[in-house]
């Protein structure tokens, strides 16, 4: 019989789709779910960036744009590099894409041959490392537990490189954790990443704007490794734009030309109407982000209130993003009717089904004592949830 490639057949589906998924399925049968799965804002798209959509599609942007994204949007992240970050990026070092997910898996392709090491810092994004799987890659995990906020030292970075290291790749802030690099951290990483010029620096940089500790920080900003940087973004986060799908890459001239070849066979340019939608919220005052995060923040302390008011749970002060990252230990081992707790998977799962509440188990994450709220959702609703999580948790013996 016919089977998938073995190319396939290694990848694990997403876990936080997943688990969105089965909340919505619980929902349609009539379950009253909390989904606090998937990280996704719960605004809706500013109305002048549906404007310039509408507008779009009446002058009739509706031929295949270029391949790397019509040249007014690279512009517009251009002066937006320049204007918000400092960085000096010429229009054919950026390239857009169908979300910030296609930007990272570009740049996996891009650099990494069947056998290289990349570095991933746990507790990582669930597709960071099905990706490099996809490529070919070997995964080479850091893990950093809630004892240093979820942050690698420059230590635990240069025990884990390797002749066969091609790629790091970095999140701040971070999803699923919300911590934030400061300054000096990414310093004293570029600093050890400095002394290897053939390893590529994959910085994730999509909830840059949903960041509570002040300006956000790129590594890029280093010159001693600023020709390794390879930054993503997007407007997913920032404008509440996750359905539109425009990401993007700044990187060096051979990485974004590479780039640039790959979309060429593969995807194309993405969306001609939502690149004009992204090219309105770069160019626009950017009040609507301001408003969103000041949401965000009231939304995390709420959380961090309400997780550190739950006995078995330890957790920390999120710098940025919209995750609360509990340790949940002292809850592994518990059970509930019979029902033995075995790993933070099936804490998950007891917490569906028995306080219908959706949250995504650390295992995904490589933080198997972990779980993921995303708080991206009103204050009342959260409330709510963590009242009945609490109830949840305080069942298990
Ligand atoms: N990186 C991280 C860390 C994310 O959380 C997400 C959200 N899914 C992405 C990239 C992808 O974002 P996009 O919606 O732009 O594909
Ligand atoms: N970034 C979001 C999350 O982690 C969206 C879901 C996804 O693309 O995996 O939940």
């Amino acid at each position: 019989m016919a089977q998938v490639s073995n190319r396939l057949a290694a990848l694990s589906p997403s876990e936080t789709l997943a688990m969105s998924q089965k909340s919505n399925e619980l929902k349609a049968q009539g379950v009253d779910v909390i989904n606090l799965s998937v990280g996704e804002p719960d605004f809706n798209t500013p109305d002048f960036i549906k404007e310039a959509a509408k507008k779009a599609i009446n002058e009739n942007f509706s031929f295949y744009s270029p391949v790397p994204g019509y040249l007014s949007l690279r512009n517009a992240i251009v002066n937006k590099l320049k204007r918000e970050n400092g960085l000096d990026y010429k229009p054919d070092q950026i390239v857009c894409s169908n979300g910030a997910k296609q930007s990272v898996c570009n740049l996996l392709l891009t650099v990494v041959n069947p056998g290289d090491e990349v570095i991933v810092p746990a507790p990582y994004w669930v597709s960071y490392v099905e990706m490099v799987k996809l490529a070919g890659g070997i995964n080479v995990i850091i893990s950093a537990g809630i004892e240093q906020n979820f942050k690698i030292t420059p230590q635990q970075l240069d025990a884990a490189i390797t002749p066969k290291t091609k790629a790091i790749i970095l999140c701040s802030p971070s999803n699923p954790t919300g911590s934030v690099y400061s300054r000096q951290e990414l310093k004293d990483l570029a600093d050890v990443l400095a002394q290897y010029p053939d390893i590529t620096i994959i910085s994730d940089e999509i909830y840059e704007h949903i960041n509570y500790i002040g300006k956000h920080e790129s590594i890029a900003q280093f010159s001693n490794v600023r020709e390794q940087v390879a930054i993503v973004n997007g407007v997913s986060k920032a404008y509440a734009m996750t359905g539109w799908r425009i990401g993007w890459i700044a990187a060096p001239q051979w990485i974004a030309s590479a780039c640039n070849k790959l979309q060429g066979q593969y995807t194309s340019g993405p969306s001609s109407i939502a690149q004009k939608a992204a090219e309105a919220a770069y160019n626009a005052l950017q009040e609507c982000v301001t408003v969103m995060r000041q949401a965000f923040e009231r939304r995390r302390d709420l959380m961090v209130k309400l997780g550190s008011e739950i006995s078995g749970f330890k957790v920390n002060q999120p710098q940025g993003a919209f995750y609360l990252f509990p340790d949940c230990s002292e809850c592994i081992g518990k059970s509930f009717q019979g029902r033995k707790i075995v790993n933070s998977t099936d804490l998950a799962m007891y917490l569906l089904e028995e306080a219908h509440v959706a949250v995504v188990g650390g295992l995904a994450f490589g933080a198997p004592n972990c779980i993921r709220f995303s708080y991206a959702t009103s204050d009342d609703i959260l409330v709510e949830a963590m009242r009945r999580v609490k109830e949840a948790i305080g069942k298990l013996q």
